[in-house]
């Protein structure tokens, strides 16, 4: 029988980290590195989150897709693995432009992987962090690959001044960067295929300039004009808005009252506390959640009663 599953954080080393996740989520790092990102839910080849307690300890997301496809995922189980990556980014420095395919251009360009529909929650910001997401109204395909062969983006790109709470939706396809100074929580399809399209003429330790792929790119290019923030909507619970509901995810945040039902319903729901605090039913011995962290619920539960720190935020992520 599965239970609420908490999985370990896999943490990404990338020069354009920095120490956030220990000052926003209080977590322990390692001293003296750049902590890029945090995988919290992964299924993707090697890259497997890892159950952190209970009598499944140790065992990864994809065994659990593969053993317990109907008590993981109900209505889901035909998945053979888990469609779903979400991460925390640390962005201390602005991060490479670049475009993930959608999943039929990734078919052809960069087999097995599908393509890579994603969102964004910005959790923390700096004065004047700026977020790219799609191209100024009127760049077509020439004129942004004249701007990325002349070495330049700042023109053809679209840019905003996000807010804590902003969610940006970047469909498949879609030209974006996420700018220095952004704490974000990134939910996408489970697939790795980016090309980068510009680097903002940077340089590594090594003197080197990371590699480019603006031909690629360039053609997994479908969405034009600027991308805005989401407008969330009303549902049936009204603890609920609705941020994003695509072909891949469903994306909500919550802001409960002392007490909110979930689950109950067929299907898996991911939580992440963004504020707050909340607790599950004390029979699963799961400690109170806070900032940062994530839970799995699994299809097979009853409806389960968190009670919830007024206020609490959480974000919620479904299979669609
Ligand atoms: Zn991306």
């Amino acid at each position: 029988m599965l239970y609420p599953l908490q999985f370990n954080p896999i943490y990404r080393q990338y020069l354009w980290g920095g120490r956030r996740f220990e000052s926003a989520f209080g977590r322990m790092l390692p001293p003296g590195d750049r902590f890029a990102e945090s995988w919290e839910l992964v299924d993707h080849g090697a890259d497997q989150s890892v159950v952190a307690h209970g009598p499944l300890r140790g065992t990864t997301l994809h065994d659990l897709v593969l053993f317990h496809a109907q008590e993981l995922l109900g209505i889901h189980a035909s998945q053979s693995y888990f469609p779903i990556l979400f991460k925390f980014l640390d962005a201390a420095c602005t991060l490479s432009v670049q475009v993930h395919p959608d999943d039929a251009r990734a078919a052809r360009l960069s087999p097995p992987d599908l393509g890579k529909t994603e969102a964004w929650v910005v959790l923390e910001t700096n004065p004047g962090s700026l977020i790219y997401a799609g191209l100024r109204d009127g760049v077509d395909r020439e004129a942004l690959s004249d701007s990325l062969r002349r070495g330049e983006c700042d023109q053809v790109l679209h840019a905003i001044e996000p807010k804590i709470g902003d969610c940006i939706f970047i469909p498949a396809g879609t030209v974006h960067a996420i700018g220095e100074g952004l704490l974000v929580a990134e939910i996408q399809q489970a697939s790795d295929t980016t090309y980068r399209l510009h680097d903002w003429n940077r340089v590594g330790p090594d003197g080197k300039s990371r590699p480019l792929h603006i031909d690629s790119g360039i053609e997994a290019v479908t969405q034009f004009g600027p991308v805005h923030k989401t407008q969330g909507h009303t549902t049936d619970d009204a603890s609920v808005q609705r941020l994003v509901e695509s072909d891949y995810f469903i994306l909500d945040t919550v802001r409960p009252a002392a007490s909110w039902r979930v689950g109950g319903d067929h299907r898996c729901h991911f939580l992440v506390v963004l504020e707050g605090q909340c607790c599950f039913d004390p029979q699963w011995d799961i400690a109170s959640m806070v900032r940062g962290d994530c839970i799995l619920i699994p299809a097979c539960l009853d409806t389960q009663y968190l009670h919830c720190e007024n206020p609490t935020t959480l974000l919620r992520v479904m299979l669609p």
